[in-house]
């Protein structure tokens, strides 16, 4: 069980931010998911995103209660310090989840960093990646299936 998860924003909780037609929208099945764990779990967001766009960002979309990781926590390799996270929750990077999109495979890699769980989701999308795009991300993304959403209940119950 996981005592701290932490979300990647872009491309997890709202749309990429390469999207061409990006607004803020929240993905399916967050808020229940908020709303399942909140109570036994931390919870925090890390975004590669400065500051003031990211908690424009949570605030923009209801999430402003979270706790914001932003361009400031990243390293100089520009992955996202987890163990920071870890330290201000006091909780075991083994005990922790990260949750992302993987852009640029900066989750996967960041994840394994510090020693915390890393689930890669779909990256979540309002306008299909371009073909270009597709080719040039298929390395680290997982591309959603527009006819199925990818959706936060399937993680209900099982972090
Ligand atoms: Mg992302």
């Amino acid at each position: 069980m996981a005592e701290l998860i932490i979300f990647d924003c872009y491309g997890t909780i709202v749309p990429a931010g390469d999207d061409p037609n990006f607004r803020y929208a929240v993905r399916q099945g967050f808020h229940r998911l908020l709303y399942h764990y909140e109570d036994d779990r931390k919870m925090a967001v890390f975004s590669d995103a400065d500051k003031r766009t990211l908690d424009f960002c949570l605030l923009k979309v209801g999430l402003g209660r979270l706790d914001a990781y932003n361009e400031d926590h990243l390293t100089l390799e520009r992955l996202k310090n987890l163990a920071v996270v870890c330290s201000d929750f006091e909780v075991e990077p083994s005990n922790s989840v990260f949750i992302g999109d993987n852009y640029a495979d900066r989750d996967r890699l960041s994840a394994e960093q510090y020693g915390v769980n890393f689930i890669q989701i779909p990256q979540y999308r309002l306008t299909p990646i371009s073909e270009n795009d597709r080719k040039h991300y298929e390395k680290w993304l997982i591309h959603d299936d527009p006819r199925k959403p990818w959706s936060f209940e399937e993680l209900i119950g099982s972090l």
